[in-house]
């Protein structure tokens, strides 16, 4: 028998996404390996078992003190894996939505002096404690939306003191809940004013001073950087990513999402873990990926939220064999803290079918931030799952409204925080 501390049944499927290699590509993108009428049973932080409700009985034991959810008609994926993620920031940049839909670009902005460079003056002047307190309750209502993991970058600082605070503020969060939170060096975000005009220079305090120390206090991951005209060449993003990689730092970078600029092809040479955005690459772009193993992190929402008049191609990359995660891009400009609103995007906008949306969003997310072999409901992993009253899993992505889970685990602890939610999850426990 298996022990459990808390038994999940009653579902009409439970998607597991257990099967594959990871991550996954093509065909095998569509493959959740679902159990119908399923259940999980939960032992301390990790899943104990997943199966058929009626074989419960027979198989698992609830130990003494444990917990028993029903879920009637409803459906249980893996916690949502949110790869790419600005968290943490001050302010905000409302003010911006009339420029923008008076025709003034994403990049006409920044060149303006507003855009970035007015999150980087605010979130310089914002103190830690202040930080952290923003992105908390940020953090709190993406996991209300199922999500249990995320990547969360740097980037508003652009100078090693505030760089460092905002990775603090990161190790903190990760400190204070028990969401899954992977920290990015993204100090490549963009060159700061006091460096304007001489970006070969900040390049050469990102590469000399900032990844150095960044890497000393061991408190990022992954080091990133935006690669695009008016930010930084594909030869400048080629040095920081080096510069990272050499510091063990993992390679991630922002490319082609405004015009192709090249950021492909240096995460096809330099074997990134993720390129992100993506939404100018080329076919030729699109093989190189393929072809290195580069995860293509996607993030459906942004063209939408800049007016950019795009759509991200994620069609066109699952169909060439690149593994395709999915990212919210929660920043000042795309406030998007939702991933059910992001696979809804990935399917209207980028043409992947629901089950697509959903691998994106979980196994390959995991992968794409460095938890590989998460995002999956699979015994001996974390207990992250997310509980939705719909009728099948693919109402994730097919409903625009995104739904919102009835009760999400995290590390096999529930976290019910809308008041609405919990009296629905108390309703539907029944202890036997
Ligand atoms: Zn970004």
């Amino acid at each position: 028998m298996v022990g459990a501390d808390a038994i999940l049944s009653g579902f009409t499927e439970v998607a597991t996404l257990s099967r594959g290699p990871i991550p996954r590509r093509g065909v095998a993108m569509e493959d959740l390996a679902r159990i119908e009428k399923g259940a999980i049973a939960l032992s301390g932080e990790t899943i104990a078992w997943v199966g058929k409700t009626s074989q419960l009985r027979r198989v698992v034991r609830l130990r003494k003190g444990g917990s028993r959810w029903e879920f009637p008609g409803g459906v249980a994926v893996p916690g949502l894996v949110d790869a790419h993620t600005h968290l943490v920031f001050a302010g905000d940049r409302s003010g911006e939505v009339r420029r923008k839909l008076r025709g003034e670009s994403y990049l006409d902005i920044a060149r303006r002096g507003g855009g970035l460079l007015g999150t980087v003056r605010a979130t310089r002047a914002a103190s830690e404690m202040a930080l952290f307190k923003e992105a908390l309750a940020r953090l709190k209502r993406m996991v209300r939306w199922g999500t249990t993991a995320i990547e969360a970058k740097s980037g508003y600082g652009l100078r090693l003191d505030t760089e460092l605070r905002m990775l603090r503020v990161v190790r903190k969060l990760s400190g204070a809940t028990r969401a899954t939170i992977v920290p990015t060096f993204l100090g490549g975000h963009a060159v700061p004013p006091e460096f304007a005009g001489r970006p070969g220079k900040y390049v050469r305090d990102v590469v000399d001073r900032q990844i150095p120390a960044v890497a000393r206090q061991g408190i990022a991951r992954f080091c990133d950087v935006f690669c695009e005209p008016g930010f930084f060449s594909p030869e400048q993003s080629r040095r920081i990513l080096m510069a990272g990689m050499a510091a063990g730092l993992g390679a991630k970078i922002h490319a082609e999402e405004f015009v192709h600029s090249g950021g492909a092809r240096v995460a096809a040479d330099l074997h990134a873990v993720s390129a992100d955005h993506l939404l100018a690459a080329t076919a030729d772009d699109r093989e190189r990926l393929a072809a290195s193993g580069v995860t293509a992190v996607l993030l459906p929402t942004t063209p939408f939220a800049s007016l950019a008049g795009t759509r991200s191609p994620g069609r066109e990359f699952v169909d060439t064999g690149v593994s395709v995660a999915l990212g919210s891009d929660l920043s000042p400009n795309s406030w998007e803290e939702a991933m059910p609103l992001v696979m809804a995007h990935a399917v209207y906008s980028g043409r992947l079918t629901p089950s697509e949306a959903l691998t994106a969003a979980t196994v390959n997310s995991a992968h794409a931030i460095g938890l590989t072999g998460g995002g999956r409901i699979v015994p001996g992993g974390r207990a992250d799952v997310a509980c939705f009253d719909v009728p099948s899993v693919e109402h994730l992505g097919y409903r625009l409204s995104p739904p919102m889970p009835s009760a999400v685990f995290l590390g096999g602890v529930p976290e019910v925080r809308d008041p609405s939610m919990l009296e629905l999850s108390l309703s539907r426990q029944r202890v036997r």
